[in-house]
């Protein structure tokens, strides 16, 4: 059975530039589809690519999607190659959004409780105040990037936010591999004396496997691999290659979302799954696989609409009014 096809890019401002280890990034960019079955049902999905961490680029992914006929068949969303990961995930999650196959729950905008989720907290000094109105709002585990300044000065920042947070906060760290190997052991350290690290993130950059591998064995700490495991062919290959820790996954830029629950359940995948700054639509398709997937009570990691200006729902009603 064949969908009418159709697709709007948008272009999304963050409230503030957001500071990584990859650099400050400034706008979203993504592209929001829409599949209508022959009987008028529809499905949105949305391709969030994020480029730097592995996946194609929003113009690879227009480009894609340019060339399609308005009309597409049903082994087309399945036949879209591995190297536009984002683009399967945003058609199967339309197509399984339209069929009702997996069932979605019935609340098309669930509420989001905050105790299942972590929220990021601004790089540097600025966490120190920034977790106070989210721990008000609820948020119990919070996500701190580090590897943005040098470590001395994180890490004595580091242990401020220890002092203040309270005792049942939850603290991860993520480094967007842009630690040294010195670093990296300076923080495991630091880390396994205070006891509130739920994890420290990909430590060390993509090509240091082996270094990663070395650290988990070395310190009680746990690790999550994220950039080294971008893509389902990625964490195939740390898994195949002993990584037993944990894996950050990225449904919106995993590749195709049947592939992925084939994949954690085969293996019992320890995994935490977390946002690319995608919209509600790529949100609620990523949430649905984190209900499915995650174990031990791991906190998902969408706790980041404050990062945008406008209410995500609104913000969408004005790019596509019938959504
Ligand atoms: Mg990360």
């Amino acid at each position: 059975m064949p969908y009418r096809f159709e697709f709007r890019p948008y272009r999304r401002p963050f409230q503030r530039p957001l500071q990584t280890s990859h650099g400050t990034w400034v706008f979203r960019e993504g592209i929001i589809l829409r599949l209508t079955g022959s009987a008028g049902q529809v499905g949105f999905g949305e391709i969030a690519p994020l480029s730097w961490f592995g996946s194609e680029t929003f113009e690879q992914a227009l480009d894609f999607c340019r060339q399609l006929p308005a009309e597409i068949a049903e082994a087309t969303i399945f036949s879209i190659p591995p190297a536009l990961p984002a683009c399967q995930f945003a058609f199967e999650s339309a197509r399984e959004t339209l069929t009702g196959n997996p069932p979605i729950p019935k609340s098309r905008h669930p509420t989001l409780n905050p105790l299942t989720y972590s929220a990021l907290l601004p790089a540097g000094e600025a966490a120190l105040s920034a977790w106070q109105p989210l721990w008000q709002q609820g948020y119990r585990t919070f996500k701190w990037k580090i590897a943005v300044a040098p470590a001395p000065e994180e890490l004595q920042i580091f242990h401020r936010l220890n002092q203040t947070l309270p005792a049942p906060a939850k603290l991860r760290l993520d480094a967007n591999g842009g630690l040294p190997w010195e670093d990296a052991n300076q923080w495991l350290q630091a880390c396994d004396s205070c006891g509130a690290v739920e994890y420290l993130e990909q430590p060390l950059p993509v090509d240091r496997f082996d270094a990663m591998l070395e650290l988990s064995n070395r310190y009680s700490t746990h690790l999550a691999l994220d950039e080294s495991v971008a893509t389902l062919a990625q964490m195939q290959d740390c898994f195949l290659k002993g990584w037993r820790g944990i894996f950050v996954i990225k449904p919106a830029i995993a590749g195709s979302p049947s592939q992925l629950r084939r994949f954690c359940r085969q293996h019992d995948i320890d995994a935490v799954f977390s946002s690319v700054f995608e919209t509600a639509i790529g949100r609620q398709a990523a949430l649905r696989l984190s209900a499915e997937l995650s174990r031990h009570n791991r906190a998902a990691g969408f706790g980041v609409s404050h990062w945008f200006g406008e209410d995500d729902e609104i913000w969408l009603e004005n790019l596509w009014p019938t959504y």
